[in-house]
């Protein structure tokens, strides 16, 4: 298979936070992220947690789109979060701008299954489950972004150490 895998623990809430800030510093244009795991794996935290890094502030407002099934942010790059779960058919997906995911800006997809074979190519995957009281993510995908994250993981730790 071309691409590659980065493992890690979650043990809590933080830590899926934290993990949502060294996806976002390593995030490019075009970045397409697609978040897998069950109801209450940590989608929406780990989501939040990469918008509020993106967008510089540890305090904004990222609801889930539950409902609304997409919400657009303005931060270091245009950002646009979906959730899927209460899709109807995909050819809601049209009205939801869907297949503009990621072509100018990024794109976090909570329940991508719903989106099936229009996921772009590329699509950067993140599989949560639960371990023990925690959670471990899995985090799929072309080499070359699997790369650019594994790079930011590396920084914290360094900065972790010091
Ligand atoms: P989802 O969007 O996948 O349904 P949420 O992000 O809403 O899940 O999270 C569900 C619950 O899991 C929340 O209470 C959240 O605080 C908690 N949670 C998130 N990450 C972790 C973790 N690493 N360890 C323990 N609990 C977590
Ligand atoms: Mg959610």
């Amino acid at each position: 298979m071309d691409g590659s895998v980065l493992e890690c623990s979650l043990a809590n809430d933080r830590a899926t936070v934290l993990l949502g800030q060294d996806i976002a510093a390593a995030l490019r244009n075009g970045d397409v992220l697609a978040l897998r795991g069950d109801l209450g794996a940590g989608k929406t935290t780990l989501a939040r947690g990469l918008i509020r890094a993106l967008a510089a502030d540890p305090d904004l407002e990222v609801p889930s789109p539950t409902y609304t099934l997409v919400q657009s942010y303005e931060t270091r790059l245009a950002v646009q979060h979906f959730d899927l779960y209460r899709l109807s058919s995909v050819d809601e997906l049209d009205e939801l701008g869907f297949d503009e995911a990621g072509k100018n800006g990024v794109a976090i997809i909570e329940w991508p299954e719903k989106a099936g074979s229009h996921l772009p190519a590329g699509t950067i995957f993140i599989t949560l489950e639960h371990e023990g009281d925690g959670r471990r993510a899995v985090l799929s995908g072309p080499e070359a972004a699997l790369s650019r994250i594994a790079r930011s993981f590396a920084a914290r730790d360094f900065l972790d150490r010091t």
